[in-house]
């Protein structure tokens, strides 16, 4: 079952013991969990069949160990399953959602944070709950996702939820799409999403996404360790639960790619930095603060800003934007600070006493290579081989795949199909 890959560390070996133990004793259920599967029959159509992209925001691959989802352990037993998929950095929620569907690290595709902002669009603040910036397409049209490179070929989208969606990018949108609401039920979300594929074969979507975000919310607000997180993954995995025995009474036998955005990590007021503390005020202004802080200089305040962080302080180090370290691949594009922070890994950049004393619970946002930033990769339906283990791979993969799987070209892009290598069935007429 498990391949050892020389990336070994604490965190993973435990997720290895415990998954061949879950992967004995779930065997039975897994059995009958796919046997209708296996009978399904596609109803007859010239297209490959759809494709499911589902989101389970921050949800780390150890909490397949916490014996609370049998479904997802199932399809990652008898499918395929990542030991683990690295975000890009920064490990947030927008860049990392549009660079699965992209292939483009956030530095290339534009989404280079949740908070943003670009002098050539003024006097407007990127931020996820600001509407009227995620449905402007300037923000988004750096790239092409692959809903508008479907729609462009002939094959329907339709998007229950993903950050880009209600944008028209380029021009255009997914044929089914929803405005975001947190609050809708994660059942909702999947019966609406069975319902755009209940329909006859011509009309029905060839591309899909599902988000659920009630992993991040607790993971958030009581740490990664919490039972409320734990009860998240299993409420979660009830809603794919839901969606399988929906696919299976449709007949639809659809190629599902279940994957995370990013890890998280806990956090404690015990951990804060005080940025006040250390940059001269009114020498700055921070576009974002947390696991790492974007900060621009106040006019004419460069060198006194610079002389104060950019020296070595606990547990955080800055850079001038053009000095970020490549393995980043971070600070080329226009839109990131002048100045960039990043906190160690559990310490947070806070930028006065307030917010240093509110720090609980968990984030993310770290180096892209923390293993407690690590992201969930579930792949399983016709086109992919059975009971495979990948090695640890980055998330820009996620997108040629896809590509692949829909028969379409993919885009020149950050990521390549090498880590799948084992993980697709051999020449399918579908599998141009
Ligand atoms: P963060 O965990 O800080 O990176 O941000 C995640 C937040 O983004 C969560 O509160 C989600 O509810 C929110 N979110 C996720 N998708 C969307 C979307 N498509 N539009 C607006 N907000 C979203
Ligand atoms: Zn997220
Ligand atoms: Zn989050």
């Amino acid at each position: 079952m498990s391949r050892k890959n020389g990336h070994g560390n604490a965190l993973k070996s435990r997720f290895h013991d415990n998954f061949r133990r879950l992967f004995l004793s779930t065997a039975l259920a897994v059995a009958t969990l796919t046997a209708p599967a296996i009978q399904a029959q596609m109803p007859s159509s010239d297209g490959p069949p759809p494709l499911i992209l589902v989101s389970i925001d921050g949800f780390r691959p150890d909490y397949l160990n916490r014996n609370v989802t049998p479904n997802l352990n199932a399809l990652a037993a008898t499918g395929v399953r990542a030991e683990a998929m690295h975000p890009s950095f920064p490990s947030k929620t927008f860049p990392n959602h549009y660079t699965l569907v992209t292939g483009l690290r956030p530095d290339r595709h534009g989404i280079v944070d949740n908070t943003m902002e670009d002098s050539a669009i003024p006097g407007v603040r990127f931020h996820y709950s600001n509407q009227a910036a995620v449905t402007d397409r300037r923000w988004w049209d750096q790239a092409e996702p692959i809903w508008v490179s479907a729609e462009k070929n002939g094959i329907r989208a339709a998007t229950m939820f993903w950050p880009g969606s209600e944008a028209p990018i380029q021009g255009v949108r997914p044929s089914e799409w929803k405005v975001f609401n947190g609050k809708l039920p994660a059942n909702d979300r999947v019966d609406t999403l069975l319902g755009w594929l209940d329909r006859p074969v011509a009309q029905r979507p060839g591309f899909l996404t599902l988000y659920f975000d009630n992993v991040d919310h607790a993971g958030h607000e009581f740490g990664p360790d919490a039972r409320q997180t734990t009860a998240a993954a299993q409420l979660v995995d009830a809603a794919i639960g839901r969606l399988l025995q929906g696919l299976e009474k449709l007949h639809i036998d659809a190629n599902l790619v279940i994957v995370a955005d990013h890890g998280m990590a806990a956090i404690s007021s015990a951990r804060a930095i005080r940025f006040d503390l250390i940059a001269p005020a009114g020498s700055y202004r921070m576009v974002t603060s947390g696991p790492y802080a974007g900060i621009e200089a106040a006019a004419g305040q460069d060198g006194i800003l610079a002389e104060a962080i950019l020296k070595p302080h606990d547990h955080m180090q800055c850079w001038r934007k053009e000095n970020i370290p490549p393995r980043l691949h971070y600070g080329k594009n226009p839109r990131v600070p002048s100045f960039f922070c990043l906190a160690e890994l559990g310490w947070v950049i806070a930028p006065n006493a307030k917010a240093a004393d509110r720090t609980i619970g968990g984030t993310h946002g770290y180096d892209n290579l923390a293993p407690e930033m690590e992201a969930l990769f579930i792949a399983s339906g016709p086109a992919f081989e059975r009971q495979v283990v990948l090695a640890p791979f980055e998330n820009v993969d996620v997108y040629p795949l896809m590509m692949k799987l829909l028969g379409l070209q993919a885009l020149p892009s950050d990521g390549n199909l090498t880590p799948f290598a084992r993980a697709l069935k051999g020449a399918r007429p579908a599998l141009k």
